[in-house]
């Protein structure tokens, strides 16, 4: 039976940056991903001024930006006809004072071959976990699914990182408490001209919301809609989505076209969701398996990544002397609880501001208190630091000798 010190299940941000972390303290890791590669739907683009921090305190930053990428470093939005700035990342006390915009599968290729630098670091690609092992009531192991038949992986801890539909946290029971989201997303590329605003990335309208996020040849865009909506809109057909995107957005009309197929166009159920407990005897789980965020502020990789920074933080030298204790695992969510939550509360506010311009399906008129809060300098500093470094954001510990 192949045996590990600490097996990760899922490699999304959190699964392979807790790895490359473990692995460069010197813990024996196993990284286990279902699938072959990390080329996938869109699954957010974003990699904010903490991730882009820690990556400079591990010396990584410089190879990093290597990799193509745009840089934003304001966020702007249109409310009907009156366009103004949401967030300007240049105040933030960051080495990199903006957000880098980079496909996901590019920030994962990059740490998982900086992760294979290590002796001690193992990721499993197509090697999906099925089930967990456990003795004596505790946590010892996982069943996993290879493309050369069934195997059991024994380790010290398993670290459930599969996301928010972990099969992990079903495994163990965990109790998941859900937060109500009246919102879903609706995901598709249209092409961008040298001619189209730079930064209007929220653009509110005929009771319609259409996040356009500038990639330099195309707009990564999403129209929200109220959740449950989209066998409506298919059934209203193609023409009448073209239609909406050239009302909130006229300088989109001439590419309505380019979307002729609903495949071009996919559905993310937006969920809020947090567990009462993420750990267990042997078993801890963090990122969107703890806590699945809206793509709202588009902070849930980050959030991701600073679950991993605690978790490696608190259990690497445990995890090397093999002495994890349960406490230790509690002291992971009590440190990352607390972030989680105000987040999700920050997330679940602006869905109730989203759910209000559902109602208005006429032209969008910016009220005043919007006026007077975007005019509010304080306001925007505080927004851009709670978007661009979160709540009690981490530090990288040195390496150990
Ligand atoms: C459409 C969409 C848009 C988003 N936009 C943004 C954005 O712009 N910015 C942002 O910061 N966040 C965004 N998010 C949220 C963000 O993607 C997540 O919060 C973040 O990826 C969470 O990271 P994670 O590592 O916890 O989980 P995930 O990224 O979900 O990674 C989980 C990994 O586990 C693997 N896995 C699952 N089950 C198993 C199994 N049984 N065995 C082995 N492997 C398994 C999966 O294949 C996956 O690679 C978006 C999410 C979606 C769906």
């Amino acid at each position: 039976m192949p045996q590990t010190t600490c097996c990760i299940v899922g490699g999304g941000p959190a699964g392979i940056m807790t790895g490359y972390l473990l692995a460069r303290s010197g813990v024996r890791v196993t990284v286990l991903e279902k699938h072959k590669d990390f080329f996938r739907d869109f699954r957010g683009d974003t990699v904010h001024p903490s991730t882009l921090q820690l990556f400079d305190e591990l010396g990584l930053l410089e190879e990093f930006l290597k990799i193509q990428h745009q840089e934003m470093a304001t966020v702007g939005a249109r409310f009907g006809e009156y366009s103004f700035t949401v967030g300007d990342f240049r105040h933030l006390p960051t080495r990199c004072k903006f957000i880098a915009l980079m496909p996901q599968w590019d920030l994962l290729n990059f740490l998982a071959e900086r992760g294979r630098q290590f002796p001690s670091f193992d990721l499993r690609m197509e090697h999906e976990a099925t089930g967990l092992l456990t003795a004596d009531g505790r946590v010892t192991g996982v069943a996993v699914q290879t493309p050369s038949g069934r195997v059991q992986i024994t380790a010290d801890l398993v670290i459930g990182c599969d996301g928010r539909h972990s099969v992990i946290r079903q495994a163990a029971g965990m109790r998941v408490n859900e937060l109500g989201v009246p919102i879903d997303v609706l995901w598709f590329r249209i092409s961008r001209k040298a001619t189209d605003p730079e930064s209007a990335l929220g653009n509110v309208n005929y009771g319609k919301v259409l996040i356009l996020i500038n990639r330099g040849e195309y707009f990564q865009s999403g129209l929200i809609i109220r959740k449950g909506s989209f066998d409506q809109l298919r059934q209203n057909g193609l023409e009448d989505f073209r239609g909406d995107i050239a009302r909130i957005a006229p300088f989109l009309a001439d590419r309505g076209c380019e979307l002729n197929d609903w495949d071009q166009i996919k559905l993310l159920t937006v969920q809020i969701n947090r567990l009462e407990r993420w750990h267990q005897l042997g078993l801890l789980c963090i990122g969107d398996a703890a806590h699945a965020m809206s793509p709202a502020g588009g902070v849930g990789i980050n959030l991701a990544v600073q679950d991993a920074v605690a978790a490696a933080n608190l259990l690497a030298r445990p995890l090397r002397e093999r002495i994890v204790t349960e406490d230790l695992l509690a002291r992971v969510q009590e440190r990352r609880e607390f972030p989680a939550r105000v987040t999700q509360r920050l997330q679940t506010f602006a869905h109730r501001g989203i759910a209000k311009i559902f109602e208005n399906p006429g032209p969008a008129k910016a009220p005043w208190q919007l006026r007077a809060v975007v005019n509010t300098p304080g306001f925007k500093r505080l927004l851009v630091r709670a978007v661009g470094l979160g709540v009690r954001p981490e530090h990288i510990r040195p390496k150990p000798e």
